[in-house]
């Protein structure tokens, strides 16, 4: 799915009246606004997570977003999961979020890909990207996510929710990742899934959008507040923390990315 008018090198008269509130904004200019046009943005996952960070994205001006999930809608999505109606129940969650974004925001271009993103596809999603959002909702894919990331020296912005409690974290090229943060042998029982242990509604609307926040001050701004800090949220006592991670020297990701760059 594609929506060829954004190859102007400019903002057009439609796009400058779209995004006025932000350009006008002191510490938001013009350039930065292009710079979101001009932006790849890859989104692993389009559930409670992916659904919020995409569409503020999509009305911010990121020009290109690609979407990718393996999973249709289900009815207990829908507390959650704000792209989505009861109609859409039976959908692939890709194609329905990227249909929405594209009403939202017809200046921008949307992919998306239903499948799993694994070790023999990450590297042809991550390496055309600007920047990565992973708001997958297991273990296995955000090693997946986070090593090729690394590999490609692709910045990742990481969202997670689950209860009342959220994390987000920020792993550029030459930071400490994912696996410096949470070691693989200490996740090897695939922990807590949104499936298994519940979610209030709004905790991956908050996370994601936290996320969004954070990818636009990147993209437009070149600003990572985040970089190998975890900030955590807390839904009940709504306290936010932010912790600092470094580089773990036994870290298998960041050894083989050192290899490669
Ligand atoms: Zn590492």
């Amino acid at each position: 799915m594609n929506n060829q008018d954004n190859l102007d090198l400019e903002l057009n008269d439609a796009e400058m009246h779209l995004y006025s509130r932000q350009i006008l904004l002191d510490g938001w200019d013009l350039d930065a606004q292009e710079k979101l046009k001009f932006a790849n943005v890859l989104i692993v996952g389009a559930g409670g997570i992916g659904c919020t960070t995409a569409e503020l994205l999509a009305r911010a001006g990121v020009g290109k977003i690609t979407l990718i999930d393996a999973d249709t809608i289900e009815t207990s999505n829908l507390q959650r999961q704000i792209a989505f109606t009861p109609a859409d129940i039976g959908q692939f969650k890709s194609d329905t979020l990227a249909k929405r974004l594209m009403q939202i925001n017809p200046h921008i271009r949307v992919e998306f890909y239903v499948g799993k993103l694994d070790q023999s596809n990450a590297d042809e999603f991550v390496r055309q990207q600007d920047l990565v959002l992973d708001g997958c909702d297991n273990f296995t894919t955000r090693y997946v996510v986070n090593a090729a990331c690394k590999k490609n020296a692709i910045p990742l912005i990481s969202a997670s929710a689950i209860g009342f409690q959220g994390q987000l974290f920020m792993v550029d090229a030459d930071s400490a990742c994912y696996e410096c943060l949470f070691p693989k042998e200490k996740m090897a029982d695939e922990g807590l899934r949104c499936a298994d242990s519940g979610v209030l509604a709004t905790t991956p609307v908050v996370m994601a959008s936290l996320q969004a926040h954070h990818a636009l001050l990147y993209l437009g701004l070149d600003k990572s507040p985040l970089k190998e800090k975890l900030l955590l949220w807390d839904g009940l006592s709504m306290k936010q923390r932010i912790l600092h991670f470094e580089k773990d020297t036994n870290c298998s990701t960041c050894q083989a990315s050192l290899s490669v760059n």
